[in-house]
Order: C-alpha cells, then structure tokens, then sequence
C-alpha cells in the first residue's frame, strides 16, 4: 500500500481490549485511528486521548456492527471527516457459550450476528472507497477456535470459521484495487472477555499453550500493525494464528 497521506485506520470494538491495543498501536505507526463501539462515551474518551497522545488524529462513534444501516452510517461519517480510509480491523466480538443441545436461537444469532455479519457489513461499507481510492488493508479477528472447533461454541466457531472464509474471498475480490485482507487467529489473550473465566479453565489452558502463558492484547496488535504496513505489501488471504503454540 503506497500512501502520500498519514493512514486512517477504523477499528471496530477498539474501546477495550484487543481493538483498543490494535487502536493505540496504529496510532504510534503513524495513523489516525477512529474507533467504533458499543458502550457508554466514557469507555471511548480515554482510547481516542491515548490516540492522540500518540500523534494521530482520533475518532470515535458508538453503535452496533451487526445492524448494516449504522455499519454504513459509521463509515460514512469517518469518510467524511478523514477524506478516505486506508485501514480497516474488523475486531468487535462477542462470545454466548452453551453446548449445542442447550444452545439458544438467540445466543446463536447473536454471536452470528456480531462476530460474522459485523465483518461483512463494515467490509461492504468500505470496499468501494478503498477500490477507488488506490487501496487498502483489512484484517479480520478470527480466533484459534474458528480452526479447530470448541466444546460449547458451535456459534462463535461458526462465526470465526465463516470470517476466514469471507477474509479469503475478500482478498480475492480486492486484490486488483491493491488491498489486501488477512484474518488473525488468536489464542487465549488476557482481555475483559476472560473476566468471567473461571481461575481452574485459565490453568488447563496454560497448559496447551506451547510459550507458557496467556497472550497480550498487545502480543496480537503487534501483528496486526504489521499486516497493515508496508512491510505486508505482498501478504493477503492469509491466516496468522498469534497463539503461543496452542494450536499445532
Ligand atoms: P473485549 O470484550 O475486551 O472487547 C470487545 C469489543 O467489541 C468492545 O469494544 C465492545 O464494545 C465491542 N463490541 C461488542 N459487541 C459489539 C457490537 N455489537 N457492535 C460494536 N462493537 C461491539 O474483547 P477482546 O478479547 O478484546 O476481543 C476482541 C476480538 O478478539 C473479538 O472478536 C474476539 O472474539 C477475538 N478474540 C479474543 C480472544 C481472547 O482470548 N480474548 C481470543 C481469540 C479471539
């Protein structure tokens, strides 16, 4: 990607966890970085300052990904108020695990609503700006679960598997406008989503992860700033697990 102009970057979920690091560490590479959400104003502020203190120019908007009319309406607006969009990180997630035989029309609708068709709709949102404008990154937050299948989530496997189909089309279909869009697969990261974890389950996970610990929020930004920097130019359709080796 060959950019005159500081990058824009969209990062959805980035009031917390894995989206704020990615958020805050797209800021220090050199962009400027809106953040989209759902929660309270106050979770975004302390995000967009950290934005700014890093010398990038923050944003901020609250709403669902997984309704297409504020997808759109949410990239309109950054459009609008940046000129472009040069990055997209489709991050947002939810998990509602029960096995299937206890599962919920609506846990499974809505962990398929917000895991996969939040990433379609902010990829539909940006794909023409990004075709007419020279190009682009997305990267896609899958999980390791959406390659092996977990006990008890047959939603959120579903979901992550079905990001990494629609990360592999993507790539298909925007290659010729010069973007690229990767899916990363990540481990077990320390995050709020873990709070509910209980103590003995974070333990037997350890034990699976080749490296010894839990990974950091940080441990998967990293990556992902560089899928979207120059230095990945000629990487797409790409799946990178950031995992410690717990899934070989
Ligand atoms: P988190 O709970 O700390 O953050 C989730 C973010 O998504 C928040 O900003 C929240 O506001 C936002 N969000 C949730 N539902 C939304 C919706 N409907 N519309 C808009 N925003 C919404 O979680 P995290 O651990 O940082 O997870 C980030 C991503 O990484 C998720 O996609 C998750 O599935 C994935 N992931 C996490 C882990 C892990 O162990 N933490 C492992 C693999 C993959």
């Amino acid at each position: 990607m060959v950019t005159q102009h500081r990058r824009r970057a969209l990062v959805t979920g980035g009031s917390s966890g894995i989206g704020r690091a990615i958020a805050e560490s797209l800021a220090l590479d050199g962009c400027d970085v809106g953040i989209f959400y759902l929660g309270e104003p106050d979770e975004g502020r302390p995000v967009v300052k950290a934005i700014e203190s890093h010398g990038g120019r923050g944003w901020m908007h609250i709403g669902d990904v997984s309704d297409s009319g504020q997808a759109q309406a949410a990239v309109d607006s950054f459009i609008a108020e940046f000129g472009g969009i040069d990055i997209l990180i489709n991050n947002a997630g939810i998990f509602r695990d029960h096995v299937i035989w206890k599962m919920s029309d609506e846990e499974w609708r809505s962990v398929i609503d917000v895991d996969l068709t939040g990433v379609f709709n902010f990829s539909r949102a940006v794909a023409p700006t990004m075709r007419s404008n020279g190009g682009g990154a997305i990267v896609n937050i899958s999980s390791i679960n959406g390659l092996r299948g977990k006990f008890g989530q047959s939603n959120y496997s579903a979901a992550k598997a079905g990001v990494i189909g629609l990360t592999k089309t993507l790539a298909r279909e925007l290659a010729r406008s010069n973007t690229t869009v990767n899916a990363v697969a990540p481990g077990l990261i320390d995050t709020p989503i873990l709070d509910a974890m209980p103590e003995t389950e974070r333990k037997k996970a350890v034990e699976e992860i080749l490296l010894g610990r839990i990974g950091t929020a940080q441990d998967v930004a990293d990556l992902v700033v560089f899928l979207c920097s120059d230095r990945a130019r000629f990487i797409t359709g790409e799946v990178i697990r950031v995992d410690g080796g717990q899934y070989i």
